[in-house]
């Protein structure tokens, strides 16, 4: 029988992963992959109104149902307070552990060059983590792995180094569980962001829906999703498509014009570096 392929994608809070990653995870999951999300900080402060200890509850309760809505293989969670994550030797350790301890192909993380520093110091931590990943001495209590994975960046919108495209994804397929997966992520996606981006979301659950589609759709155009500057998951999901048109369409042919939602991922120099061949065979989709 063959192996079956082992993905886990690191984020910095609870949602983190879900926004830039959920409908490849589908895909992945699709083949019979086994997929991990491991969230480095319990979301605590992602909240302008709960306590931060029941911000860190309600995401612990509304991951177990982006798991079960996605139907991922594990939704790891770590007790770092939200703000407080820092690239520091004792949270590199426990990182090595947990990447031995689901032994993955393919890891997905924050890259440094990013606005929040929960987000830059989880992407410290998977830098620093690498290549200790294959070396017995260091954390000898986690069996070292014999093959260093293949380890890719989520996409952002930093400028200073700017992102690069290395593998996008169709994602138009998997669109509506990527949604869904937003929707169970109430107190981020229709308290917390609103708030923080000065809008305001329907309390009524179908009206929230529509709010969070936004009126994005299959038809959209390219220049109808660049001109929404929320961040809503799948006007994000349709911005990737747009600003990578010209790969979709080197990889999926004349197809790739009418795909409206796709993610994109940056390969991480310090993880098995693939050939084009050996991407194309990791992501077969
Ligand atoms: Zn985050």
């Amino acid at each position: 029988m063959e192996k079956k392929l082992r993905v886990m994608m690191i984020g910095a809070h609870p949602d983190d992963v879900e926004f830039r990653a959920a409908g490849t995870a589908v895909r992945f999951l699709e083949t019979g992959a086994e997929v991990e999300f491991l969230v480095l900080c319990n979301g605590s402060k992602g909240h302008h109104i709960m306590s931060p200890a029941e911000t860190a509850r309600t995401r612990a309760g509304e991951a177990a149902e982006v798991k079960k809505v996605l139907g991922l293989t594990e939704y790891r969670i770590w007790d770092v307070e939200d703000c407080e994550l820092e690239a520091t030797l004792e949270n590199r350790r426990r990182l090595i552990r947990d990447i031995r301890a689901f032994a993955p192909d393919i890891i997905i993380g924050h890259r440094t060059n990013d606005y929040h520093a929960d987000h830059r110091a989880a992407g410290q931590l998977l830098q620093d983590a690498s290549y200790m990943l294959i070396v017995p001495h260091d954390c000898p209590e986690a069996p070292a792995m014999r093959k260093m994975p293949v380890i890719l960046y989520f996409e952002d919108h930093f400028r200073q180094p700017p992102f690069h495209t290395d593998v996008i994804i169709d994602v138009t397929p998997q669109m509506e569980l990527k949604a869904a997966a937003a929707d169970k992520n109430v107190s981020q996606v229709y308290e917390w962001l609103p708030y923080s981006e000065g809008e305001e979301a329907p309390a009524d659950p179908q009206e929230r829906i529509a709010w969070l589609w936004d009126g994005v759709t299959q038809d959209s155009t390219d220049e109808e999703v660049l001109r929404k500057t929320h961040s809503r998951i799948p006007a994000r999901a349709a911005r990737t498509a747009a600003v990578n048109r010209k790969e979709l369409i080197r990889k999926y042919g004349e197809a790739g014009r009418k795909i409206r939602f796709a993610e994109a991922f940056q390969v991480c120099e310090y993880g098995t570096v693939p050939t084009k061949e050996e991407l194309d065979e990791l992501f077969p989709f």
